[in-house]
């Protein structure tokens, strides 16, 4: 079976060094996910090979929510020390215009820190170092051929700077943050909601704090950034397009004013707004998520609504479960039938938890009026007075805290 993606128009420079003909395992993208899983891999004693389109990890606007349970396996793999991250201590959980209102606690949940702030970009840096024996850049992925003989290798086309290469593998691992291959049945559906990222500062800001705020307009995540100037937030603030491109629209005061409205008293004012970008936001779960010697994992198998926290965190979990069953896997059985149905049920009821979990929070955020409303303050209050409760939220925590 031959299978196709299909052409973009990237330029590529030189990659560094030359492809491998042949890999046990090759990992399409080197994504945050792709080289967690890859630098795990080669921990095992597992041949990988990592193609990555891009030269370069460009500047990226994300901060991201990393649980604690995600940091553990990257300090396992060495991507932790050295990584600027903000420990999240706290966080407060309120609504706009009601008085419930929760505090989730690590202490509570007997960790250090409930989870930490973390740059796109440094992170997938650290974790692109930790790989950088098995990394090809400027290597885009364009399809996989798969004979027809059950025990043949798959052949894995690849784009270059010096022409068209061709790779051997076992198995194909899909990490390319798209999901977009053919042959693999892809349900997506764009938000009503676009999500603004906003980095600011202000004046009463807190370490190990962070803020969720369900608004009239949309639910926003308020996650600490330490910086030489101390502490900074990014702000995800789900908002309909309109809203998006009004308040993208507005000079940094204008915008600070509506922020300040929004957010409550208890952070005081902004002190300045330092960048800003829009986001579209789109649900989107590969079902099955396995092919012919493919496995997906990533945000190509699932994409979430960024407001949860959950993406990185659910892709992580993905790539130390394939990393798992390859490295139990004896090697002729590597990119088998048995082997990828085996995979597909392992994650199955995590890729729904998280999927139910996002969309879920966002149905129930988006809902501004009548009984639900009530029930929401009626449940933060709650939040705060049952430790059990409270202990069953920190589980799956607001930012995708997944302990
Ligand atoms: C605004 C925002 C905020 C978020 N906040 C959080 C958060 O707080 N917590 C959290 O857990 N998650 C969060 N997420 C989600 C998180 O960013 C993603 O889940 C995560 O980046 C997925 O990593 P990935 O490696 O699967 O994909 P990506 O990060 O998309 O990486 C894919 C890589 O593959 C490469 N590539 C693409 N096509 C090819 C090809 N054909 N061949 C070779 N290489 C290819 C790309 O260049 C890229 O490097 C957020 C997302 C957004 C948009």
């Amino acid at each position: 079976m031959a299978t196709r993606r299909k052409p973009d128009d990237t330029t590529h420079q030189a990659p560094p060094r030359a492809l491998p003909e042949s890999a046990t395992v090759v990992v399409a993208g080197g994504g945050p996910v792709g080289c967690a899983c890859a630098a795990l891999l080669a921990r095992a004693g597992i041949d990988v090979a990592v193609l990555e389109a891009s030269n370069s990890a460009g500047y990226d606007p994300r901060a991201l929510a990393v649980a604690w349970s995600s940091r553990q396996t990257l300090a396992d793999l060495g991507a932790w020390e050295g990584l600027p991250a903000t420990p999240m201590h706290h966080v407060h959980v309120s609504e706009a215009g009601r008085p419930g209102s929760a505090t989730l606690d690590a202490s509570t949940a007997g960790l250090p820190a409930l989870g930490y702030t973390v740059r796109y970009g440094d992170l997938a840096g650290a974790l692109r170092a930790a790989v950088a024996a098995s990394l090809y850049t400027g290597a885009r992925v364009t399809g996989i051929d798969v004979p027809a003989a059950a025990d043949a290798p798959a052949v894995v086309s690849v784009e270059t700077a010096d022409g068209p290469r061709r790779i051997e593998a076992q198995l194909l691992v899909v990490a390319d943050g798209q999901g977009d291959w053919p042959g693999i049945r892809r349900h997506a559906r764009e938000y009503p909601h676009q999500a603004l990222l906003i980095d600011l500062r202000f004046e009463h800001a807190t370490e190990g704090w962070a803020w969720e705020r369900f608004t009239p307009e949309g639910p926003m995540a308020i996650l600490p950034r330490l910086t030489p100037d101390g502490v900074s937030h990014t702000l995800v603030w789900s908002v309909p397009p309109q809203r998006a491109e009004a308040l993208m629209a507005l000079d940094d005061a204008a915008l600070a004013g509506v922020i300040r409205a929004a957010v409550g008293p208890r952070l005081g004012r902004v002190l300045a707004i330092e960048a800003r970008a829009v986001r579209r936001t789109t649900l989107a779960v590969a079902r099955p998520r396995t092919g012919p010697r493919l496995a997906m994992i990533g945000n190509a198998a699932q994409t979430l609504h960024p407001i949860a926290g959950q993406g990185f965190n659910l892709g992580l979990r993905d790539a130390a479960a394939l990393a798992a069953r390859l490295a139990d896997t004896p090697h002729g059985e590597i990119g088998s039938p048995a082997m990828l149905a085996a995979f597909e049920r392992g994650r199955r009821s995590d890729q729904w938890g998280g999927v139910a979990y996002t969309d879920g929070l966002l149905r129930v955020a988006s809902l501004g009026s009548g009984p639900v409303r009530l029930l929401r303050g009626l449940g933060l209050a709650a939040l705060e007075v049952l430790p059990g409760a409270r202990r069953a939220l920190l589980a799956r925590s607001v930012f995708g805290l997944h302990l």
